[in-house]
């Protein structure tokens, strides 16, 4: 049990540096694109509610789409401009959109309404950070000492004594009992 959850911790901490990776491209990419330009587009769901999550100007959002089908609902019920709320960089922004789509006789109106929620890309970024930050000493410390036949849970030399860690009393495990057993590397 407590070996799953190790190797599923650093599974997750591997996951979050490669996203952190990810995410750096996203933010180079989504700054050198032009203002109004949505970077890395994920499509989340189909209609009628349509998620999606896109970079643009450093600045992460995601947004869901809906249609206004109904015409009656449509033109009374279109807001114009942009509704806007945000402190120090995350927010909420709400706009609408009327769209006429061509049929043969005429154009059928609807609407779409946004809504967008999104935060500086900087703070997925350090978000992303913190597991590998816990995990990366810990994985280097559990491989230096596997390495040096130490006790993994102290830390104490268990080359004189390779069944049981006389310090804290952790057993060994096999893989580890195997290796103690050959000659130490000089
Ligand atoms: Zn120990």
């Amino acid at each position: 049990m407590r070996r799953t959850l190790r190797i599923l911790r650093v599974a997750l901490a591997l996951l979050s540096l490669l996203l952190c990776i990810a995410l750096v491209v996203l933010w180079i990419r989504s700054l050198l694109a032009p203002p109004a330009a949505a970077t890395g587009l994920v499509n989340l769901s189909p209609y009628p509610d349509r998620w999606f999550l896109y970079a643009q100007g450093g600045t992460m959002l995601l947004a869901r789409e809906r249609s206004i089908l109904d015409p009656a609902d449509v033109p009374r019920g279109l807001k114009s401009g942009i509704d806007k709320r945000s402190v120090l960089g995350f927010g909420i922004e709400r706009w609408q959109q009327s769209h006429n789509w061509p049929v043969d006789r005429g154009t059928i109106t609807y609407g779409t309404d946004f809504k967008a929620y999104y935060c500086p890309l900087w703070s997925c970024f350090v978000l992303l950070l913190i597991l590998p930050l816990i995990e990366l000493p810990r994985m280097i410390r559990d491989f230096r000492r596997r390495r040096r036949g130490l006790c993994m849970n102290c830390g104490y030399d268990l080359r004189a004594s390779p069944s049981k860690c006389p310090e804290c009393g952790a057993s060994i495990n096999k893989k580890q009992k195997e290796k103690l057993l050959l000659p130490s590397p000089r």
